[in-house]
C-alpha cells in the first residue's frame, strides 16, 4: 500500500508523521472522507469544494490547487491499482512547537490514503442497525460550525462511545434545543407519509455529501423532500428512517432508542433510494 504524504508516495510502514505535528497535538487540521466506485471518484469535485472552505475557516493554506489534488487522488488509486476504495485526504497545520499557536507551523502536511473499505455487515444493510439519542449533544453551530471538517472530532468521539455504551451500532445527535442533527458521522432521514425529512444544516449537522446526493435522486425520482426540524418523536413515530454517509451509503435504523420503526425492517423508501444512489455512484465525478 502507496500512501501520498508530504509531496511523495511511501510505503505504509513509512507513512509516519512527526509528534510535533499540530494535527496529532491538537486536532489542528481537515480532511475529506471520499469513495472511488468503479474508477470514478464520487463527487470529488464537491468534496474538493467542502476540505478547500474547512480549510479557508480555519486558516489554512492547502499547497495544492483543487486540479493539483485531483490529480494526486487520481495517482494515489492508479499506484495502489484500486478500482474501488476508500480515499482520506489529511491536511494538518503541520509541524511547529509545543505551544498552541499555529505560526509556528511553517508547513502543512498533505496526506492521501486510499483502501479498501471495510464497512458494515451485509446484514446490517439487509436488516437495518439500532441507534440511540445520546447525552452528548452537538456543538453549537455559531460556537464552532459543524460544516468544518476537522480533525477534531472529540464531539463525534464521544457520542459513538456514548452508542456503543447503549448497544447500539449508531448515535442519534440532538442539538443543545433537542432538535435532531445527524449520526456520528452521517446525516439521518425520517420518511412520513411518503414525505422525506432530513434536518436543515443550520441546526447543527454538516452538509454531507451523499445526504445531498440522495436529496437529489429522490427529487429526479418525484419524492417530496423537506428539510425542516424535527425531534425525536417524530423519529419514533416515522414510518422509516435511514442514515446517510460516505462510508455507509444508505443505511436502514430499524430501532430508535428501543422503539420499533414500523414493522422493523428496512422500508420501500430507503430501499429505493439505496437502489438509486447505487446507480450514480459510478458515473457522478471524476472517472
Ligand atoms: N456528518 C458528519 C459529522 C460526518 O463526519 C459525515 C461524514 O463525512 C457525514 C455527516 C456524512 O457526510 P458525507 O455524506 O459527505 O460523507
Amino acid at each position: 500500500q502507496w500512501i501520498f504524504l508530504d509531496e511523495k508516495f511511501v510505503k505504509k510502514e513509512d507513512a509516519v508523521v512527526s509528534v510535533f505535528d499540530h494535527g496529532f497535538l491538537y486536532g489542528d487540521g481537515v480532511f475529506e472522507g471520499i469513495r472511488v466506485y468503479s474508477g470514478n471518484v464520487f463527487r470529488l469535485d464537491a468534496h474538493l469544494k467542502r476540505l478547500f472552505e474547512s480549510a479557508q475557516s480555519i486558516m489554512l493554506n492547502i499547497p495544492y490547487t483543487k486540479e493539483e489534488l485531483t490529480q494526486l487522488i487520481v495517482d494515489t488509486i492508479r499506484k495502489n491499482e484500486l478500482d474501488s476504495a476508500y480515499i482520506r485526504v489529511v491536511i494538518s497545520r503541520g509541524k511547529g512547537n509545543l505551544g498552541l499557536d499555529p505560526s509556528s507551523c511553517s508547513k502543512p502536511s498533505v496526506i492521501i490514503i486510499a483502501e479498501v473499505l471495510t464497512m458494515y455487515p451485509k446484514e446490517f444493510y439487509e436488516n437495518g442497525i439500532k441507534i440511540a439519542s445520546v447525552p452528548s449533544r452537538r456543538n453549537r453551530p455559531d460556537v464552532l460550525s459543524p460544516q468544518i471538517k476537522s480533525l477534531n472530532y472529540l464531539n463525534n468521539i464521544l457520542v459513538k462511545l456514548e452508542a456503543n455504551q447503549a448497544g447500539v451500532q449508531e448515535a442519534l445527535m440532538l442539538n443543545d434545543q433537542g432538535y435532531v442533527t445527524e449520526g456520528s458521522a452521517d446525516n439521518i432521514f425520517i420518511v412520513k407519509n411518503g414525505v422525506i425529512y432530513t434536518p436543515p444544516v443550520y441546526l447543527g449537522a454538516l452538509e454531507g455529501i451523499t445526504r445531498n446526493a440522495i436529496i437529489d435522486v429522490a427529487r429526479a425520482k418525484g419524492y417530496e423532500v423537506r428539510e425542516s426540524p424535527f425531534t425525536r418523536h417524530d423519529v419514533y413515530v416515522a414510518d422509516e428512517v435511514f442514515l446517510t454517509g460516505t462510508a455507509v451509503e444508505v443505511i436502514a435504523a430499524i430501532s430508535v432508542d428501543g422503539r420499533k420503526i414500523s414493522d422493523g425492517k428496512p422500508g420501500n423508501v430507503t430501499n429505493d433510494l439505496l437502489d438509486e444512489f447505487r446507480k450514480i455512484v459510478t458515473t457522478d465525478g471524476v472517472a
